[in-house]
C-alpha cells in the first residue's frame, strides 16, 4: 500500500517517519514555496509524547532539553507564585528547536526506502492511485475545496518568539507569566540559551524595541549577553467541522490550531498520530484495506476529544484576559487555591501530559 501526504511541515514529517517505520510506503508532495521553518521557534512535548515520539517515530532523546518544573506567575499577583507544576524525579515536559526536529525528522526520512518527496502538480489526477491522501498543507485547491468549513477566532494578537543567549545557570524550571498584555514564557533549551514567546494582545505593528524592553522587565532569572532575532506570528485558533472528504483527510494544524499559551498544538497532533497508527495497525493485522474508512474512524474516535481540548486552551486564555481587565485579583486568587489542592494540580498536569 501506499499513503500520499501534502505539505512538509513537522506534522507531515513526523506522520510519514510513523507509518515509514511501520514500512508502509509515503510519498510526500510539497508545494513550490515551502515556508522557511523558523530559526526563533521552539516546540515543548510531553513527556508522554515524548516516550511515543522515540518508540514510534525517532529517538530524540539526545537532542531534547529536559524540564522539570514549570512556575506560572500573574501580573496580578505581583511577585506571588499562582501555579506550580513539577515532577522531580523525572520530566515534565521537553523542550526542542522546531528547525532541528523538522532536520532530524527530514535526515532520517531521506534514507528510508518506504519514503518519496516529490513536487506538487497542478493537475491533481494523480491522487487516483492512493486510496488515503492526508493533507497537511493549507494551500491548495483540495483545502480550499473540501476543508474550508471551520469555526476560526482571531485573537487579535501575534505570537512574539526569539532566543536569548545569556550566562550559564542550572535552567530547567520554565516560566510563564500572564502579563497584561498577553501570555509571556521563558522555556529553557540549554544552560546558556532559552527561547521566549511572548503572546502580544492588540499589538499589530512589530516594534522589537517594545518586545525587548518587556522581555527586560519580566526577566528576573538570566544575566542576557544577546537577544537574538525576534518572529512574529499571528494568532487564531480554528477546529475543522468535518476531518475528512472520501479519501482526503486533513492533519496537523489543518484539522486545529489553538493559542500556544499551553505549548500543546503539536502535542494535539502527536495524540492524533498514536490514534491513526492504531487504525492502520488494527487493519493491516485483520487483512483489512487502509482506505477511507480510517478516515472515519479517526475522526470517530478523536474529533470531539480534540474540540474540547481546543476550547478548554481557549477558556485559560480568556480567563486571564478577562482578569487583565478587572482591578481585582480575585480570579488569580481562586486559581492559586485550586492548583495548591495535589489532586487537581495532577488533574491538570496529566491533561496537558496525556491530553483526554
Ligand atoms: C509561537 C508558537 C509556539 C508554539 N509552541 C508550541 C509548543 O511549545 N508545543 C506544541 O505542542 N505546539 C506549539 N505550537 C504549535 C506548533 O508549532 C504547530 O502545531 C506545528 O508547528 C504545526 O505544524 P504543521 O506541520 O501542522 O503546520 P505548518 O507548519 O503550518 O505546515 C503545514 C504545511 O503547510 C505549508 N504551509 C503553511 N503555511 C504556508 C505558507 N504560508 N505558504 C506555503 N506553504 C505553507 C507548510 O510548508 C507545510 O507543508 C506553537 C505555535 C506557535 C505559533
Amino acid at each position: 500500500m501506499r499513503v500520499c501526504i501534502l505539505g512538509y511541515g513537522l506534522s507531515s514529517l513526523a506522520l510519514t517517519k510513523a507509518l515509514v517505520n511501520e514500512k508502509i510506503y509515503v510519498d510526500v508532495f510539497c508545494t513550490k514555496n515551502i515556508k522557511k521553518i523558523s530559526q526563533s521557534r521552539t516546540i515543548g512535548i510531553s513527556k508522554k509524547n515524548i516516550n511515543f515520539f522515540n518508540k514510534h517515530i525517532i529517538n530524540i532523546d539526545k537532542f531534547i532539553w529536559k524540564l522539570k518544573k514549570i512556575h506560572i506567575f500573574s501580573d496580578n499577583l505581583k511577585n506571588e507564585k499562582l501555579l506550580n507544576f513539577q515532577n522531580n524525579n523525572d520530566q515534565l515536559f521537553s523542550i526542542i528547536k522546531n528547525h532541528q526536529l523538522h532536520e532530524i525528522l527530514e535526515k532520517s526520512l531521506k534514507k528510508d526506502k518506504y519514503f518519496k518527496k516529490l513536487k506538487l502538480k497542478e493537475n491533481f489526477k494523480f491522487f487516483d492511485k492512493y486510496n488515503i491522501v492526508i493533507i497537511t498543507d493549507h494551500f491548495n485547491s483540495i483545502t480550499k475545496k473540501h476543508f474550508n468549513k471551520k469555526i476560526i477566532k482571531k485573537y487579535n494578537s501575534f505570537a512574539y518568539t526569539c532566543i536569548l543567549d545569556h550566562q550559564s545557570i542550572s535552567n530547567n524550571i520554565a516560566t510563564q507569566i500572564f502579563t497584561k498584555r498577553g501570555p509571556l514564557a521563558f522555556l529553557p533549551i540549554s544552560n546558556k540559551k532559552t527561547s521566549v514567546v511572548y503572546s502580544f494582545k492588540n499589538y499589530k505593528k512589530k516594534e522589537d524595541q517594545v518586545i525587548i524592553d518587556l522581555i527586560n522587565q519580566y526577566n528576573f532569572k538570566y544575566k542576557i549577553n544577546k537577544i537574538n532575532k525576534i518572529e512574529s506570528f499571528e494568532l487564531k485558533s480554528l477546529n475543522l467541522r468535518s476531518y475528512y472528504h472520501n479519501k482526503f483527510l486533513a492533519f496537523g494544524d489543518l484539522l486545529h490550531r489553538i493559542h500556544p499559551l499551553a505549548g500543546q498544538g503539536f502535542n494535539m497532533t502527536l495524540r492524533d498520530i498514536k490514534i491513526i497508527l492504531n487504525i492502520i495497525k488494527k487493519k493491516r493485522q485483520l487483512g483489512l484495506p487502509i482506505d477511507y474508512s480510517v478516515n472515519k474512524e479517526f475522526e470517530e474516535e478523536i474529533r470531539h476529544k480534540n474540540f474540547i481540548f481546543s476550547k478548554g486552551i481557549d477558556l485559560i486564555y480568556e480567563f486571564f484576559n478577562l482578569e487583565s481587565k478587572l482591578k481585582s485579583n480575585f480570579l488569580s486568587k481562586s486559581i492559586q487555591f485550586t492548583g495548591n489542592n495535589p489532586t487537581l494540580n495532577k488533574f491538570f498536569s496529566s491533561i496537558a501530559d496525556k491530553g483526554f
